[in-house]
Order: C-alpha cells, then sequence, then structure tokens
C-alpha cells in the first residue's frame, strides 16, 4: 500500500496535462491555418476533462477574478472583424463549484468569483473552438491581475496546481511576442529578428527550467516583445505549474506571424497518476 498520496489527488485519477495557447488573430476562431490544426490535433488527443480554466490574456484587469456564473457569455471583445465573427457563440457552460476550487485552492490570495461581470473573451473561445470544438466542457476563466508582477503570476500558477489531479484542464492563452504596433502584413509567416530571437529564447526556458521565466523580463528584447505584459503574463501560470511538478514543458506548435506576433504553444503533459 502506498500511503503517500493525498486524499484530494487518489491513486489512478490522472494528472491533466495544461497547455500554453498562443491565440493571435481572433479570426483564428474561423480559419484552418498551421496553428488551429496543431489546436485541433491536440484537442483531440487531451483527456476529456472535468473543466477548464482558461487564464486570458484579454481579461487584463486591477484584481483576480474567475468567473462564476452557470452560463457565461460569448464575449466580443474587439472592433473591426466580420460579421461572422460577432456572430460566433461558444455555449459552454460555467461551473460554480469549480470556480470556488479555484478561489480555494489558491488562497490565501484571494480570487474573487465574478458572478454576473465578465464571461469568456475571444482569448478563451478562440482557441477553445478548436481544442473542444463542441463547447460540452464547463469552462470558467481567470483574470490576469494587471497590477501584479510576474512573480505574483508564477506563484499563483503553482497554486493551481492541486486541480490538475481533479479533473481541471488548465488553458492559458496569449502570446509569447505581442507586440500591435509593429505588425508587418507582409510577412504572414515569418517574425522579425527580434521576434523570433525572443521566442526561441523563451522555448529553452520553458524546456529546460521553467521557474526562471521570470528573467525573461531581462531579456534585451523582452520590451519589444511584450510592450505591455498582457499576453506573455499567462505563460507564467504554465511555468509554474511546471515548476511545482518538477516539469519542463514541450513545444505544441512553434511560429511567428505578421512580424511581431508568435503563435508558439506549450504543452505541460499529464501524468499517470496523482502520486
Ligand atoms: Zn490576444
Amino acid at each position: 500500500m502506498d500511503h503517500s498520496v493525498p486524499q484530494s489527488q487518489p491513486r489512478g485519477i490522472p494528472v491533466l496535462p495544461a497547455l500554453f495557447i498562443g491565440h493571435g488573430n481572433p479570426m483564428n476562431t474561423l480559419e484552418v491555418n498551421r496553428y488551429t490544426t496543431a489546436w485541433r490535433e491536440l484537442g483531440a488527443v487531451l483527456p476529456r476533462p472535468r473543466a477548464i480554466l482558461a487564464i486570458s490574456a484579454h481579461w487584463f484587469v486591477p484584481v483576480t477574478a474567475v468567473t462564476a456564473m452557470a452560463h457565461p457569455r460569448t464575449i466580443h471583445d474587439f472592433f473591426g472583424f466580420p460579421a461572422e465573427l460577432f456572430a460566433f457563440e461558444y455555449p459552454a457552460p460555467g461551473s460554480p463549484e469549480v470556480a470556488a476550487d479555484v478561489a480555494d485552492v489558491v488562497g490565501p490570495t484571494w480570487v474573487g468569483l465574478d458572478a454576473d461581470s465578465w464571461g469568456l473573451d475571444h482569448g478563451t473561445w478562440s482557441v477553445l473552438a478548436h481544442l473542444f470544438p463542441e463547447a460540452d466542457v464547463p469552462v470558467v476563466q481567470l483574470s490576469v491581475h494587471a497590477g501584479e508582477p510576474l512573480a505574483y503570476h508564477l506563484d499563483l500558477g503553482r497554486r493551481l496546481a492541486p486541480l490538475r489531479a481533479r479533473g481541471v484542464l488548465v488553458v492559458a492563452s496569449g502570446n509569447v511576442v505581442h507586440n500591435l504596433r509593429l505588425v508587418d502584413f507582409s510577412r504572414p509567416d515569418a517574425g522579425i529578428a527580434w521576434a523570433e530571437r525572443f521566442d526561441e529564447e523563451v522555448r529553452q526556458v520553458m524546456g529546460n527550467a521553467p521557474a526562471s521565466i521570470g528573467d525573461l523580463e531581462q531579456h534585451d528584447d523582452y520590451r519589444l516583445a511584450a510592450p505591455t505584459p498582457d499576453h506573455f503574463l499567462p505563460l507564467a501560470y504554465l511555468a509554474g505549474l511546471a515548476d511545482v511538478a518538477g516539469q519542463v514543458t514541450r513545444t505544441a506548435v512553434t511560429g511567428c506571424t505578421y512580424g511581431s506576433l508568435s503563435m508558439t504553444s506549450f504543452v505541460l503533459e499529464g501524468q499517470a497518476t496523482g502520486g
């Protein structure tokens, strides 16, 4: 008998994988390209989770909150896109129970339970549209606290780790490189040299020592890659989950688009038991 496994992680219940998806252009929701194809392929082999905890770059607010409504609305948080994108709905149910679990597990860090303010924004649904196209797995969404340093997000990621053994799939959604001011539409399939360089550096860190993700803020290209940290910080959650499990991540797909966006995505593999 092995008594080392805590009761919250019964033997035989797998520890779910966790993901960081570089989501890029909202039109990826509707398009078929090598990134969305990779998301589809990833979704097809994922174990079916009890719920999804999405961490979206697009809920960048001065508080850590989690959606706690039974039916989160699909938020079209952008302008200037085709009507068909505004018509897109991702009608996954929410889960007040899982939201409460999130608030519980990260304590004493405070997480607000959002009953009626936000919902699912395109950082979440543009990727879940491909990972879970049936929209039949409950989804709760966590905000990214805009007033806290990277270390806070790394720590919060570590605190979320027990959820992996409780059937919750963490899907962080942002972009390793996200500089809209320098987007270059003449380069749909390539990055500017500094973008490619920073993306490569992040892949090295996530593949070898995710806990040192904070060092990347000192990298020469960081200010260009993350002029605002909203799209980079979701990666800190995956780094925290990896660190606490003693794991490293692999890439699911890599590459830069439009010069100054990285579409690189990372996978933290699942584990066979909760021990
Ligand atoms: Zn975005």
